[in-house]
């Protein structure tokens, strides 16, 4: 349920990256208008490589099918051969509006959101989603610094009232996140208790020479010492000491990934209620994505469709 505070978000978005739910229908208004979409993105012009031909040549929609023919042969190709669209017997334009929702939110959307202004099921609405988050990923992303902020947290599990009344967390995950100011947001599940995870991570995603935020969690010690192939990272290590209640000394603070992390909490707190370990990681990258291009206004829709239209077909 969009609160107060989304309502507010949507309103300050400037125009040009406005995308109302009447510019959806007008773009899309039937399953044709997806397909072609997707043809378009997959082929622009209708230009593709005809394996008969064995040359680009221009292709046509062919009537009553997902199928496009090459003008000079007739042979066929079908954009949807390998995306999560192609053996489904839900309608494009359900998933495009899917798609669409999931952009125009940004603490995430529930299924039974979906069900209700789509007609699917809750079962479909639920696959849907599972489908589009697995393909949102944000890859290796490279941070580029000069300051970032690192931090871990614990999402899901099961609270158990024990014995005295003791309220306790089972099965929680944590959650590793980098962020830059200003900028990207890398997240990932991690599993080992250590620190070796947490460098790993830092190595991969932060570049040299820049500097890193975080608490006084020990796994962090040997930030500024790490190495990648031998070479030292010359990371600067600030530390902000949040056991003696203490969350920012002048630049020395670690606000931003955690408002990262209470945005996160809120949408799989409140929309999802309870998040398997198994697809956390999914959930994260669904998160991440849209936290990578807040700037992007509803338009983020468009960077989902392009995503799942291409991550599939590779
Ligand atoms: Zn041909």
């Amino acid at each position: 349920m969009p609160g107060r505070k989304d309502i507010a978000v949507k309103q300050s978005i400037p125009l040009h990256l406005r995308y109302s739910v009447q510019d959806f229908n007008r773009e899309f208004p039937d399953d044709d208008a997806c397909l072609m979409y997707i043809f378009e993105q997959r082929w622009p012009g209708g230009i593709a490589h005809c394996e008969k031909c064995k040359k680009e040549t221009k292709h046509h929609r062919v009537t009553g099918r997902t199928a496009f023919a090459c003008d000079r042969c007739g042979w066929h190709i079908y954009p949807l051969a390998g995306t999560i669209f192609e053996k489904s017997s839900t309608s494009l334009q359900k998933w495009f509006h899917a798609m669409y929702q999931m952009g125009s939110t940004r603490c995430g959307i529930s299924a039974k959101q979906i069900q209700r202004e789509t007609s699917v099921t809750y079962k479909t609405a639920w696959r849907m989603f599972k489908q589009i988050r697995s393909l949102l990923s944000d890859g290796d992303l490279q941070l580029e610094g000069p300051t970032v902020e690192m931090d871990e947290t614990y999402i899901g599990g099961r609270l158990r009232i024990g014995s005295a009344g003791r309220r306790r967390m089972r099965n929680k995950t944590r959650v590793a996140g980098i962020v830059e100011r200003k900028g990207k947001i890398v997240a990932k599940t991690a599993t080992e208790t250590g620190g070796k995870q947490l460098l790993d991570l830092a190595g991969a995603h932060i570049l040299p020479e820049s500097t890193v935020y975080t608490d006084e969690y020990m796994a962090y010690n040997n930030l500024a010492d790490l190495k990648k192939d031998g070479k030292p990272l010359g990371y600067t290590h600030k530390r902000i000491h949040h056991a003696s209640k203490i969350y920012v000394v002048g630049d020395v603070h670690t606000n931003t990934v955690e408002g990262f992390w209470s945005l996160l909490k809120r949408g799989i707190g409140g929309v999802y209620h309870s998040v398997s370990q198994k697809y956390l990681q999914t959930y994260l990258d669904e998160y991440t994505f849209r936290y990578n291009r807040r700037d992007q206004g509803n338009l983020i829709f468009k960077s989902i469709l392009e995503q799942v239209s291409r991550r599939a077909v590779d």
